[in-house]
């Protein structure tokens, strides 16, 4: 039996808020329960009275509003619309102290995209995060290439590889894989033992022919990051190279980071030294203390440009309650199971989420990447399916079509003629161009 490390983000925390090694672990929590208290009233007051959006938006928050950490349920939440509505009503510095603005473009129709601005402080903790992050899995003298956008000065690649410097791990930058065999010349030609990437990009890397060339055991470590992780990948890329994976969990609305999985491979530790999260049920905005699962809340704790309270993240995970093999006493939080806002419904109460088709359709090992439309059609769904697959298994089709119907949603909508499966159609080219894009199930109303 292997020894499972206790997490790095432990000792870490432990140094940021003051709290030597010896402090026994009982002592450790109430102190980290005092620190989030006291950084969270900082924040509320901080955030009141500097930026324009929130003296606005906690106006009717009394002047002293936690005296426990539970007391947070009486603030409002703020929601992802509020960043894209007027981004520059959050900014808590001036204009020219921003170092860093990050442009997301939303996938709804409104399409004014979100902006999240930086400070040089705030940049500087994001990098210490990583490069902590990092030391779970990787040692001085380790090779990384790193999967993810990273030409932009500050950008989560560039930022990435300052971190990994700090810990004496060499890495390259290589952003998002945009033809396979680049990639996999690389991989070998510098030697490379760990990548960090997005999970679709490195398994397609793994199954695909050019990929043959890494042999069992030359990968030795894989962070994935940038979308929720589906276990069939996991699973197959552990097979495939042999290597360790881990599961990183952070938007840029956090400051790029947010958790990352220990050793014992169940759950994330979070960045409690930088946010404070919680989970909330998405319906009526309580808190869920029991360990159920809701959706993931967080406030930034020692942001400098532009602290978000109560941020609304859509995401569904929740909090492990029994104790992490790891050791640790921080707590720890389940792999998203994707997004709120994602359920595709089927009729019948009955929905659909890409991770459950995630699931099942990279459980077929020729598959390297799909996109699924839905398409109203007659009161009926046409589910239209696109695969990604090398030439040589362009006949397998109908393995598709299998692994599509084994869902018990999908099989119970063809059951009652509400849903029907549309030919898999083959492609081999043209999946890279989206670079790091979310994924979803593409919804047209009518066809
Ligand atoms: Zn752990």
């Amino acid at each position: 039996m292997t020894m499972i490390s206790l997490t790095p983000l432990e000792v870490w925390i432990r140094n940021k808020i003051e709290i030597g090694l010896s402090t026994p672990d009982r002592s450790f929590q109430d102190a980290l329960n005092n620190y989030h208290l006291q950084r969270l009233k900082n924040v509320i007051n901080y955030a009141r009275q500097k930026s324009q959006f929130y003296a606005h938006h906690l106006a009717l928050v009394p002047e002293e509003p936690l005296n426990t950490l539970a007391d947070m349920s009486q603030l409002p939440f703020t929601m992802p619309s509020d960043l894209s509505d007027n981004p520059w009503h959050f900014l808590t510095v001036h204009q020219e102290d921003i170092t860093r603005i990050v442009t997301l473009r939303t996938s709804g129709s409104t399409g004014k995209p979100k902006r999240i601005f930086f400070t040089q402080e705030d940049l500087e903790l994001t990098i210490d995060f990583f490069a902590i992050g990092m030391s779970t899995f990787v040692k001085p003298g380790q090779r990384v290439l790193i999967l993810l956008p990273g030409d932009q000065p500050d950008s989560v690649g560039e930022l990435l590889a300052r971190g990994l410097k700090r810990i004496k791990v060499d890495s390259f930058a290589h952003g998002p894989v945009r033809d396979i065999k680049t990639a996999i010349d690389k991989i070998v030609s510098l030697e490379i033992d760990s990548l960090v990437g997005i999970p679709t990009q490195v398994l397609t890397l793994a199954r695909s022919r050019e990929g043959a060339v890494l042999k069992k055991g030359m990968i030795k470590n894989v962070l994935l990051s940038t979308d929720y992780v589906p276990q069939s990948i996991i699973k197959s890329l552990e097979e495939i190279w042999g290597c360790s994976v881990f599961n990183h969990y952070g938007m840029t609305e956090m400051g790029l980071g947010g958790g990352v999985e220990c050793d014992a491979h169940n759950g994330y530790h979070l960045r409690e030294a930088d946010l404070y999260f919680e989970v909330i049920n998405p319906e009526t905005g309580e808190i869920i203390d029991d360990g159920s699962s809701g959706e993931i809340v967080f406030t930034t704790l020692t942001r400098k440009g532009m602290p978000l309270i109560r941020y609304r993240t859509g995401d569904i995970a929740r909090f492990i309650r029994e104790p992490c093999p790891c050791g640790t006493v921080l707590r720890r939080m389940e792999r998203v199971r994707g997004r709120w806002d994602g359920r595709v419904f089927l009729g019948m109460g009955q929905t659909i989420t890409l991770p459950e088709m995630d699931e099942a359709l990279f459980s077929v090992p020729w598959l390297l990447n799909y996109r699924v439309t839905m398409t109203n059609h007659n009161e009926r769904i046409l589910l239209g399916i696109e695969v990604y697959a090398d030439s040589d298994h362009s006949h397998q089709g109908p393995e598709v079509t299998r692994v599509l119907r084994d869902i018990p949603q999908i099989s119970k909508a063809i059951e009652r003629k509400s849903l029907e499966l549309g030919p898999v159609q083959f492609r081999e080219d043209d999946w890279f161009t989206t670079g790091v894009a979310k994924r979803g199930i593409i919804v047209n109303e009518r066809g």
